[in-house]
């Protein structure tokens, strides 16, 4: 099918951007890489007058270090992410995300600010930007500002950003040597959308303990979810004291609008989140615990 006519934009700069966004309102649309407007539009699930293609503009693209975040433009692709060397030191869990992201044809034209603005809760960048407490940054006409992402996923596809600001940058925090990162998931077939999942960042400390804990889920709910109630029972525990399927049970209480539908049911989606939690955090555990050099 093909979408049905509309004006197209290229701005050259994002301030251009966001002057045409705040002009045309809410006929307009930003397009990134088009992975999942596209679609969208082809099978006429949505219509706009007019769309602004953000693709070719270098201040959106770019991985740097600041502080002690990394700072990924938001029209990086997903395939520099996933290849890039600084992200795989700095932000490893974005790097095992990535090859979980669709195909590799999807990920040479999808973007980070793509998938983060797109807000799918199967996604894998939603659960790691939420997981990690990433800040994303937006402008408007209306001037700049940070969101965290612990505010950002509001429903499915949805987000608190407004229909005239452009996702222009995440900065994720880095954690360190003693951390260990995993990303597990279930899906049909490689390349779908996940059934359920979990991403796993564990820190211990200088007696093997676990200092710090983030356990991003999805496919489990309208928007990805942060595991709080496990990451809480973890954290403070001997290392290997912690047994993974408690970890993984604990994921999953809590959860009340676990999607029902043809992939599976809810019941299910819980038992498949309950043992990827608990795969991931086995490997996690054992990369922490590896890394780390115990008093
Ligand atoms: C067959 C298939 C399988 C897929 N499998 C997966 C998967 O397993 N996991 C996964 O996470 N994704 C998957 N995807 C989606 C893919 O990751 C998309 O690339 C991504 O969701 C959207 O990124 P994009 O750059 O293509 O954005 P677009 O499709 O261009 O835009 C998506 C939405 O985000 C908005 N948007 C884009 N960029 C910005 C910005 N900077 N600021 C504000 N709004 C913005 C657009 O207006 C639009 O509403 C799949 C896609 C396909 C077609």
């Amino acid at each position: 099918m093909k979408p049905a006519a509309f004006d197209y934009h290229r701005p050259g700069t994002v301030e251009e951007a966001v002057g045409l966004l705040a002009e045309l309102g809410d006929e307009a649309k930003i397009l990134a890489g088009g992975q999942s407007l596209v679609p969208m539009l082809s099978m006429r699930l949505a219509y706009f007058d007019h769309l602004i293609d953000i693709s070719r503009l270098p201040e959106l693209r770019g991985i740097q270090a600041r502080g002690d975040q990394l700072w990924i433009g938001a029209g990086t692709t997903e395939t520099e992410v996933g290849t890039n060397a600084h992200v795989r030191h700095a932000v490893p869990l974005l790097s095992l995300a990535t090859p979980f992201v669709g195909h590799f044809q999807i990920r040479n034209r999808g973007t980070l600010g793509g998938s983060i603005a797109h807000a799918d809760a199967a996604g894998e960048y939603p659960a790691v930007a939420l997981a990690l407490d990433a800040v994303l940054e937006v402008l408007s006409a209306r001037g700049r500002r940070d969101i965290a992402a612990a505010d950002f996923f509001t429903g499915l596809w949805e987000t608190t950003m407004a229909p005239d600001e452009v996702l222009t940058g995440v900065r994720f925090p880095q954690w360190d040597s003693r951390s260990g990162f995993a990303v597990r998931e279930f899906a049909r077939r490689h390349g779908d959308f996940a059934i359920a999942g979990a991403v796993i960042a564990v820190r211990v400390d200088d007696h093997g303990r676990v200092s710090r804990c983030a356990i991003g889920l999805l496919g489990l709910g309208a928007t990805p979810k942060r595991a709080t109630a496990a990451e809480t029972a973890v954290t403070g525990v001997p290392l290997f004291e912690v047994i993974p399927e408690e970890v993984g049970r604990a994921a999953m209480s809590g959860l009340d609008d676990i999607p029902s539908d043809l992939q599976g049911s809810a019941a299910y989606r819980s038992r498949v989140g309950a043992a990827m939690t608990a795969r991931a955090w086995t490997q996690a555990a054992q990369q922490a615990s590896a890394g780390a050099t115990y008093a």
